[in-house]
């Protein structure tokens, strides 16, 4: 051991790591459970990335259409491509509407009807009766800041309820006693530079999604996976990871999200013969298909010739046939972005647009409880003791193949409450604070040094933009076999030359460099997994689209894929079964059929 950091303790029943809309959730969850809980959070917590959701929060109120929680369920399994496990989707759809009313009871500010009801608008893929009816409308929105009005209402009910926030801590890795059991995690204090171990009964993973892997994506720049990364590291696997969204609509050049909620008010897609494309792709709904259609739709028109613009790259998004007195009311936050980012009034004239990576479907698999997983050849089902993941981090699995648009904001609330449930189940067999083995903290700290001492001649954002272009040409909305063994190829490369680095900035207090390594690291292990998963799933499925294996193959390919990687960079799969069973008997289960829209 050649570093000299010294360490303070802590000690909680619970460490919730993330204060987006999941580790808010939780944390508010186990201290209204009067549990002693602590939140971790490298931003502030009002600025995670829930705070940038636009469109809405997905629950069957039916305060403007009729609808049902079994045809949100419906609408969820068909939309994941029956790779959801159906438990938990019982679970989400039927727990939504409460969930929504909690957070109305909260203080969270809904746009609301002529009659006080909480607006709802429709969005893709939730659709009446089984799929067989009209739009359903479902999304609950606040104007089109959802996330933002969200996020603040659970800071300050965590507030009210006095919980401790550790907020521009850096979590550096999970610590595990000998047999495994997750027993807390050891943070970087980014303010004064001073290291942290937090000892604990339960750790809730809540760290977001890993979209920055990709050049074009809506994610905040935090976007990193750093829970995942950690998990990897653990020699525990991830699942699904070959599942990446792109969202139809990602402003042209930007990559800033327009929501769906654009389309949901009436908005439609255009190509460069001034066509309505959808009409072709999914008759029935149109430009309200799923993400992953509608995105494979505007790629086959760019690929065909009939983009837009000079270089025929794009599509555009009408809105100015609309009202503009219902633009400004209900849709400002577009008629923002799209003055800011490319100075058009979206009122007068159409937004140029192109699919951008939005959403991880894969992640940290758990169970509907959020127990994390660590299937070995015997069991699929073992779980890792101490050790629970939610939100984007996670993969339940609800979103199975493709996630439909409001179904990660109730994904975070519902399942961030059913940890704090958990939690409080669990610590009652949890007797004692296991005792923290100093091999296991040396070795962190031992990485963390190694990446600070770095003297090597690459930039840190030389390689990062490097990963993201290779990802987005490799990884992108239509793969093959040849374009993802050279994406492999090239990422091994990418990765060796992270040995190469150097860190100008020794310094320990708010040292940006060093954060954005450590978070680098953190991506690139998840690049590597993505495109291995992604060649290794030999069919298409969701947003998984392989021009090589055209067709959803249910015989080999029902299950949900499971990835390791080990630190010399070799990646060994597994694969889980689908659970196609519900949780209770008020609901039947719906067989995997053909997926049309
Ligand atoms: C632009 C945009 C619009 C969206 N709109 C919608 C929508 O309308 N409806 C919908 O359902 N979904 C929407 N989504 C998706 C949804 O917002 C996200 O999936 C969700 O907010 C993720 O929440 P989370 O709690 O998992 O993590 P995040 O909100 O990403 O929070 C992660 C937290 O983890 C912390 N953290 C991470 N790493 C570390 C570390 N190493 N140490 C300490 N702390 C760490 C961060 O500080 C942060 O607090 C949208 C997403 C984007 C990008």
């Amino acid at each position: 051991m050649n570093h000299t950091y010294k360490i303070t303790n802590h000690e909680y029943d619970v460490l919730v790591i993330g204060a987006g809309g999941s580790g808010l959730r939780a944390t508010l969850g186990c201290a209204e459970l009067g549990l002693k809980t602590a939140c971790i959070s490298k931003v502030y917590p009002t600025r995670s990335h829930t705070v940038a959701a636009q469109g809405g929060i997905g629950a069957a109120l039916g305060n403007m259409t009729e609808d049902n929680w079994k045809w949100h369920m419906y609408d969820t399994v068909k939309g994941s491509d029956w790779l959801g496990d159906q438990d938990a989707i019982e679970y989400l759809t039927s727990n939504a509407p409460e969930a929504v009313i909690e957070l109305e009871h909260y203080g969270m500010p809904f746009t609301r009807t002529n009659d006080g009801k909480i607006y709802q608008r429709p969005f893709g893929g939730h659709i009446q009766n089984e799929g067989a009816g009209g739009p359903a409308m479902r999304a609950c929105a606040a104007a089109d800041r959802t996330g933002h009005a969200l996020l603040h209402t659970l800071y300050q009910q965590a507030l009210k309820n006095k919980v401790n926030f550790f907020v521009e801590y850096f979590v550096l890795d999970l610590i595990r006693d000998i047999e495994g059991k997750c027993c807390g995690v050891i943070a970087w204090c980014l303010e004064d530079g001073s290291m942290h171990v937090f000892h604990s009964h339960v750790t809730i993973i809540a760290t977001g999604g890993y979209g920055k892997t990709f050049f074009s994506s809506t994610s905040a720049h935090i976007c990193t996976g750093d829970g995942n990364a950690m998990i990897l590291r653990n020699n525990l696997p991830l699942s699904d990871m070959e599942f990446i969204q792109f969202h139809p609509t990602g402003l042209y050049g930007i990559g800033v999200l327009i929501t769906e909620g654009a389309r949901g008010e009436g908005g439609y897609l255009t190509n460069s013969n001034n066509e309505k494309f959808m009409e072709k792709y999914a008759p029935n709904v149109k430009d309200l298909a799923s993400r992953d259609v509608v995105s494979r739709a505007i790629t086959t028109e760019v690929i065909q010739g009939r983009g837009c613009g000079s270089e025929k790259d794009h599509v555009f998004l009408h809105l100015e046939h609309i009202d503009s007195k219902i633009l400004h009311k209900r849709l400002p936050g577009v008629l923002e972005h799209a003055k800011i980012f490319v100075d058009i009034d979206a009122t007068k004239d159409s937004i140029p647009v192109v699919p951008t990576v939005h959403y991880n479907m894969g992640g940290i698999p758990t169970n509907y409880k959020t127990e994390v997983l660590s299937p070995d050849a015997q069991n699929t089902e073992k779980i890792c003791e101490g050790l629970l993941a939610i939100g984007e981090a996670a993969c339940v699995s609800v979103h199975g193949a493709n996630r439909l648009g409001t179904n990660s904001l109730i994904d975070l609330v519902v399942f961030g409450k059913a940890a704090s449930i958990t939690a409080k189940e669990k610590i009652k067999s949890y007797k004692i604070l296991s005792k923290i083995d100093n091999n296991y903290l040396n070795n962190i700290l031992q990485r963390f040094d190694s990446i600070r001492q770095k003297n090597g001649k690459i930039k840190v954002g030389n390689v990062r933009i490097n990963m993201q272009k290779t990802m987005q040409k490799h990884c992108g909305v239509f793969r093959n076999k040849e374009i993802l063994e050279k994406g492999i190829k090239e990422m091994s490369k990418i990765s060796e030359s992270f040995k190469e680095i150097f860190i100008s900035d020794k310094s320990m207090i708010f040292n940006t460099e060093l954060v954005e390594a450590l978070e680098l690291e953190n991506l690139l292990s998840q690049s590597i997994v993505t495109l291995n998963s992604a060649i290794n799933r030999k069919e298409s499925r969701g947003a998984h689209a392989r021009e090589d294996y055209p067709s959803r193959d249910d015989k080999d390919w029902l299950a949900h894929s499971l990835i390791w990687l080990d630190q010399e960079g070799n990646t060994k799969f597994d694969t889980r079964p689908v659970n196609l069973n519900t949780l209770t008997s008020n609901i039947q289960s719906i067989p995997p059929k053909k997926r049309v829209y």
